[in-house]
Order: structure tokens, then sequence, then C-alpha cells
């Protein structure tokens, strides 16, 4: 089709947007332009995370010389010329509003040659105005760069964040089009090294395993399709034991396009259930195809969203897909293994306190001393309240310890009670000034998501004080030197990102205490672990010591008393 302006009728009835806010809104528009010509192989380069230099080469289908001036006007488009053909739409971009914006902000070149052309066609654009144009020697397919990006509008550049961070966003963006497009061979080059190369040859597993290494490609399951679903959903989804502290891994997918749907998300979650813990995500990479009537892609300036005109069906397609393909590979002992350890006693379905049994405190008086978690108000010293000589027992369920003090029967709950030891370890030490610290045998590198570099960098002194030791190594890696010391059962990497997650979960001033809970949940023995006598006691004494014992950070009690009057009652003693 040939490119034309839309009329301004139609131009008006498309949400239009600040579609160039950062080097990666540029590249994912010209990539999204180059997998709309057709092209089978793409190489993206990159110059200091895109603002000194971005280079999109593609072979698709070119541009006719005569066309060339016209794609670069407001609203030129070879894509759709009435808002009907948005019914039917086959491509990611319609608006016909990149090329002219990006050109606004930058210096841009474009050389382009049609299959059925001598030569290619060139134009230079500077700040928006044509400053050259031509005809040049080249093969068929686009080239575009654009340099010194945002250099005359400094207000723009105000905006970003470091280098590094940037360039992790066009990394990002370049992965969900690699996946979104395996049958494309795209190279991704950062300051002149290739980051990784696709190989083009259709098979999404191939494309996740450049992306993300090998090891956890062969952690992943190849959605099967279900007979139940009303739209057809492929992808890739890990096994439960592969998971995250956030949704970062969970990439959605809608025509080929990328879409940040809250309830595809949610869907994908749901089809876990029972399989992860509480606050634990899965990795996935799901397709969703749906008849392009049936969905509006224009409803969002950066089509990052999606409206589904049968949002049920989506939703319930994806839940099925994912849910039947886990079921069906998943080993029946992993999910038994990892669903909730039921925390009511014998066939009796009422709580305890229900039945009346004794917390150690109240409830309420737990979340004055919890409070400052959600809210971020100053800390209050947490009231001393020892508990009394334990004498320990035995554990139930590989779970609970049950021991006998001076009033009655205790069970302690061994992951919250451990979680709170070290919780407030945690922030004594804080409080101090004196981390203590593990160092790793050998500094591990990890890869930060941009979100993740931000935190890093920002609390890089909260970090430091709560004995993470973390440095910058490269593009997105970070090293990582030393862990709190007493966290030698967290897998230091999961405790990492724990921790980058975790002021975003709860915000506030008091950002330490939502790391220190991160870690300590990561650090604590977990339930359905069997402890012996001398782990028991241990626990327990820490516990006897701790300065609030009886609640977990997360205000789940640890502890659960039964008293001797209880117990009497009981058996009709009394
Ligand atoms: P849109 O993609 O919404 O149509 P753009 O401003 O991104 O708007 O591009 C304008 C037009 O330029 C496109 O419709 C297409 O015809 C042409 N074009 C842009 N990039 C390429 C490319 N890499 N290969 C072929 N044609 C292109
Ligand atoms: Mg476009």
């Amino acid at each position: 089709m040939p490119i034309r302006e839309l009329e301004a009728r139609v131009a008006a009835g498309i949400a239009a947007g600040e579609v160039i806010e950062r080097p990666a809104s540029v590249v994912k528009e010209l990539l999204e332009n180059a997998l709309d010509a057709g092209a089978s192989h793409v190489s993206v380069e990159i110059r200091q995370g895109g603002l000194a230099h971005i280079r999109v080469a593609d072979d698709g289908c070119g541009i006719d010389a005569a066309d060339l001036p016209i794609a670069f006007r407001r609203h030129a488009t070879s894509k759709l010329s009435s808002l009907d053909d948005l019914d039917s739409l086959g491509t990611l971009g319609f608006r016909g509003e990149a090329l002219p914006s990006i050109a606004a902000a930058a210096h841009v070149r474009m050389s382009t040659r049609t299959a059925s052309a001598d030569g290619a066609a060139f134009i230079e654009l500077n700040g928006g105005n044509v400053a050259a144009q031509g005809t040049e020697g080249g093969a068929p397919g686009t080239i575009v760069t654009v340099d010194a990006l945002f250099s005359s509008i400094p207000a723009r550049l105000k905006f970003l964040r470091s280098v590094p961070s940037e360039a992790g966003r066009v990394r990002q963006v370049v992965e969900q089009l690699a996946l979104a497009n395996p049958h494309v061979a795209l190279t991704f080059i950062t300051d002149k090294r290739t980051t990784f190369e696709t190989p083009g040859n259709g098979a999404l597993k191939d494309t996740f395993a450049v992306l993300f290494g090998h090891e956890q490609a062969e952690a992943m399951l190849e959605l099967a399709p279900s007979s139940h679903a009303a739209y057809k959903v492929e992808g890739l989804i890990g096994l439960p034991s592969l998971n995250r502290a956030n949704r970062v891994a969970i990439r959605t997918f809608v025509n080929g396009r990328w879409v940040q749907s809250r309830s595809l998300t949610v869907a994908i979650e749901e089809a876990y259930t029972g399989m992860l813990m509480e606050g634990r995500y899965p990795v996935a990479v799901v397709l969703l195809t749906v008849p392009p009537h049936e969905v509006d892609v224009n409803v969002h300036p950066n089509k990052r969203e999606v409206r589904f005109v049968r949002e049920g069906d989506a939703f319930s397609s994806v839940q099925r897909t994912v849910r039947e393909t886990l079921t069906s590979r998943v080993p029946v002992s992993e999910a038994r293994t990892l669903a909730p350890v039921p925390t009511t006693m014998g066939s009796n379905s009422r709580t305890l306190s229900e039945q009346g049994f004794d917390f150690t405190v109240a409830l309420s008086e737990a979340r004055a001393s919890l409070l400052p978690l959600i809210t971020g108000a100053p800390a209050q010293p947490a009231p001393v309240r020892p508990l009394s000589r334990l004498r320990i027992l035995g554990q139930i369920a590989n779970t609970y310890i049950v021991a006998e003090g001076p009033d009655g029967m205790y069970l302690v709950d061994q992951h919250a009670a451990h979680e709170s030891v070290l919780f407030y370890q945690l922030l004594h030490r804080w409080d101090a000034g004196a981390p203590e610290v593990q160092p790793l045998l050998e500094p591990m590198p990890v890869d930060l998501s941009p979100d993740e570099q931000d935190t890093a960098a920002s609390a890089g002194d909260e970090l430091h004080r709560l004995g993470l030791q973390l440095e910058r190594f490269g593009e997105s890696t970070w090293l990582l030197r030393a862990v709190p010391a007493g966290m030698e059962r967290a897998s230091p990497e999961a405790l990492l990102r724990g921790v980058l997650a975790a002021p975003h979960q709860l915000g506030g001033s008091q950002r330490h205490w939502a790391m220190a809970a991160s870690i300590a949940c990561h650090g604590a023995i977990r339930a359905g672990q069997m402890l012996d006598a001398a782990e028991m006691a241990r626990l327990i004494e820490a516990l006897e010591n701790a300065s609030d014992p009886t609640y977990c950070p997360h205000g789940r009690p640890t502890t659960v008393k039964l008293t001797t009057g209880m117990l009497e009652r009981e058996f009709g003693r009394a």
C-alpha cells in the first residue's frame, strides 16, 4: 500500500500519544516498522543507551523512493486508511506518528530500497526538517539511524535514567519483540558488542534460550493447545520450581503485540494455584491470538494495553491452557509438597481462635508494632516481651514445633518464628549501624531488570547497611559480593531480587523495614522442613531472646498457646 496522510477525521479517531519518551520507545517503533515490513533479519544497534546512536536495519519490503518524504509527515501511514481498517489490523503500527515524532527529536537518516528498485533512496532530517535527500547504493530493505536523541530537548533528557538503565529498557523492548517473533532473526548490539542474536528458526524455546539462558529454557514447558479454550494460546511456561519474587517474568502478548494486561497476568497466576508459595510468581511467555475485530489495540498511546470484546474468553483461554499444561506435566508430588500446609487441627475446620485458643498477644497490639511497615511511620521501639523458657517436645507436620511452657502448651510456626528472629536481628544491626555480612565465596553476577537496577542504585546505602554488598559490573549485570550474616539458607540471587522488589510493595520512608522483612523471609527456615533437636533448640532460644517474638513481620503469629486450663476443660477435668 502507498503511504498516505490520514484524513483529519481518521487521524482524530486514533488515540494519539506522546510516543517517544525515551530511547526504548524509538527502538520499539523502528523495530515494529521493520517487523511490519516483513523482515526476516533485523539488527538493532545502540550506543550510550541509545542516546548517542540507534541503528535499525532490516531486509523488509522497503519504501518507494517517491513515498520516502511522505513517511515522515504526521499521520502518514501505509497500514490503514479508514477507522474500519482497525478491525482487520495485521500490523503493529497504524497511526503514522512514529517517524515524524522521532525526526522532530533527533538527527534521523533513512536509507531504503524496495526489491524492484535499482538502488536505495535516502533522506536526512534534522529536528524534523529535511536536510538532505538523494539516492545511493544499498541492499533491499531499510536502515534507519537516529543520532543525538533529545539533544535539542533538554527537558526530555531530565526524565531519563542512567545509561545502563536506558540500555536495559531497550533490551527489554528487543526481548519482547524477539519473543513475539521467533521466526525473525534479531541481532542486538550494545556499544559495539553483540548482546544476543536470536536464531529466527521459528522455535520460541530457542529464542528464549538465547535471551535468558539454556538452564532457564530447560525449565520451560511448551503450552499444549486446549480444547476448552475459545482463543489460541501458545507459549512457554515455567515449572513451578522456577519462580520469582515479582511479576517481571510474566510476559503477555496479544496478536504479536506485547501488552501489560492485568487480566491475562491474573489468569496465568491463577493457573498456578496451589503450586507456588504465596508471594512467588511464575515465569511465562504467553501469546494469545484473537481475531483483530475482537480486540481494541487503540486504547493506549503506547498500545501497551488492549481491550477485549470478550474479556472472559480471553481470560479463561489463558487460564485453562496454562493450567492444563501444568497439571499434565508437573509431577503430582511437586504440586503436593508446594501446596499450603493446612493450618487447622484435626477434622475440625474451625480455626484455633474460634475454638477459644489463647493467642499470646492480642492481634491489635501486634498490628500496632507492624504499622510502621505498612505506613512508613517512624518505628517505635518494640516492647520487650520475652517468652518464658520452653521445653521442646517435637515437631508436627515438619512445620510446627511443640513445646511446653510454665502455663501450657506452645505451638511455634518455625518459618514465622525464624522470620521474626531474623527480622529484628537485621533491624538491630541497622540501628547500630553495624551490618554483619557473610561474603560469598565467589562474587555472584546477577542480571537485573531496569527497575531492579534503579532500586539497586537509589537504595545503595540501605542495602549496604543491611549487609548486602552489591556493585555495578556490566551493562545490566551487578556483582553480589556479600549477603547479611545468618542467611545461608537463602539463595543469594532470590534474596537480592526479593529485597529489590520490596520497597515497591510497601513504599514509605522506612523502606529498610520492607527490605529487612524480605531478607528475613528468604533467610528463614521453611515450612515443611524437618528439624533436628539441636536446630529446634537454637530456634526456640533465639525466639525467647527476640524483642518481639510473637508475630512475624507479615503479621502472622509465630506462636499459639494452649493453656493448661484449656486442656483441663477439653478433658473434662475442670
Ligand atoms: P506507522 O507504522 O504507524 O504506519 P510510522 O511513522 O512508523 O507509522 O511509519 C510510516 C510509514 O513508513 C509506514 O506506514 C510504512 O509504510 C513506512 N515505513 C516505516 N518504516 C519502514 C520500514 N522499516 N520498512 C518499510 N516501510 C517502512
Ligand atoms: Mg510505525
